[in-house]
């Protein structure tokens, strides 16, 4: 008998339908004598549709009662599956947040969880109770509600596995799991039977958009194997664990592509100690993500820094650099906002060399200029003009033969 954690996202329990497909999945595996605590999301667009409302309401709604209304999504689906499974002969009682003890702190909207009592899950599966557990909410320490950023009932899961040592976390999604590349794009992409952690959350940073990026951290550092599978399909998915030996067999791993991408160029910057210290600073403190960053050699006294931001944070970040602008001195600022990221990810590269190289040949094969690099350990990422994204992802994917298998 295993313990399992399984959580169903919005698609998942987007109609009644879906409702009873999900129940007797549940239903096969606790007839095959294995405990379940299933976690879930609200219906698909509920979330989206809550805060659609909420800024029609007001420009400006208040963290703590949109967290009171976001939260409501997933009240309806526990409520419905635990019904449908009681309709099924299985005993079953949904949680709420509070209901299970996964307490925040108080950042609305985007809470951290601090603890996870469960004691009413273990109970209930002590009695042979299925928990129907509410994903992406929780309460602060004065019992208020707070959800967990968008995505965040995999962090419920994830949390609950850990607390509870579940044998395994299943994400259940609308995709059968990882793929070596996004499917539309490369057609011949293959699913990813294993992958580490730390491999798992550069693609989910990097848009793969299948696992929160914050659910990724929370089971590498509590060691929970999380596996991503399909809802609608049998058959195994994608295994995100500890790196092995296996995994280093395969140089690369993924390839991602991101659109969300602009770069912004100040021109003319005096080059002295503390200008990339106060041009940063002013980013940072309106919480934009820079990514990667380029320093002209100066001409001079002067220096050009480029740096790219989300292409959905431009708005924001201009209004900053017209300022620092003006107070630093520089002359322009251009910005280029139909650009692209394409990474390499694989714990291979670890052991293997000459993987930056073999990726910017395959990329000058196909005539596509890279305009910025960056590098870690385990990924390389090329900024190009947004029109080369798909030929370059092709490209990589067949360089590093990612339609091959790995051989077992
Ligand atoms: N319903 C929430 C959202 O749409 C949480 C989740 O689905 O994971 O972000
Ligand atoms: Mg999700």
């Amino acid at each position: 008998m295993a313990l399992f954690v399984q959580k169903f996202g919005g698609t998942s329990v987007g109609d009644l339908e879906r409702i009873q497909r999900v129940a007797e999945r549940i239903e096969e595996t606790i007839r095959a004598g294995h405990q379940v605590v299933v976690v879930l999301s609200a219906m698909s667009g509920e979330t989206d549709r809550l805060m659609r409302l909420a800024h029609e309401v007001t420009s400006h709604p208040d963290d703590r009662e949109l967290d009171v209304l976001l939260s409501s999504g997933e009240r309806v689906t526990i409520a419905l599956l635990a019904m449908a499974l009681r309709g099924r002969g299985i005993n079953a009682r949904s949680f709420t947040g509070r209901q299970v003890g996964i307490v925040t702190n108080s950042s609305h909207t985007r809470a951290r969880i601090a603890k996870v009592m469960a004691s009413p899950v273990r109970q209930a599966l002590a009695e042979g109770v299925v928990p129907v557990v509410a994903g992406f909410q929780g309460v602060n320490e004065r019992s208020e509600v707070t959800t967990l950023g968008r995505g965040g009932s995999d962090l419920t899961a994830v949390a609950l596995a850990a607390s509870l040592k579940a044998d395994r976390c299943m994400i259940f999604t609308d995709v059968a799991g990882v793929y070596t590349a996004d499917p539309k794009v490369v057609p011949s992409a293959r699913k990813i039977h294993k992958l580490s952690y730390e491999e798992m959350l550069e693609l989910a940073s990097l848009g793969a958009n299948v696992l929160q990026s914050r659910s990724v951290e929370f089971a590498a550092k509590y060691g929970v194997p999380v596996e991503v599978k399909s809802s609608f399909q049998e058959g195994d998915g994608t295994l995100v664990t500890h790196e092995d030996a296996d995994m280093e067999r395969a140089v690369v791993s993924g390839v991602a592509g991101d659109r969300n991408q602009a770069k912004i160029t100040i021109v003319g910057v005096p080059d002295r100690p503390g200008i990339a210290a106060d041009l940063f600073s002013a980013v940072a403190g309106a919480s934009i993500s820079v990514d990667m960053i380029i320093q002209n050699v100066s001409q001079g006294s002067l220096a050009d820094i480029s740096f790219t931001v989300p292409r959905t944070d431009l708005p924001r970040a201009l209004p900053m650099m017209e300022k620092a602008k003006t107070e630093l001195g520089a002359q322009t600022i251009e910005v280029k906002d139909e650009i692209a990221k394409v990474s390499i990810v694989g714990v291979g590269m670890r052991s293997h060399s000459g993987v930056a190289s073999r990726m910017f040949q395959a990329l000058s094969r196909e005539g596509i200029n890279i305009l910025m690099i960056s590098t870690s350990e385990i990924k390389i990422s090329c900024v190009l003009d947004e029109r080369d994204l798909d030929s370059a992802i092709n490209a990589l994917h067949q360089e590093f033969a990612l339609n091959e298998p790995v051989q077992d």
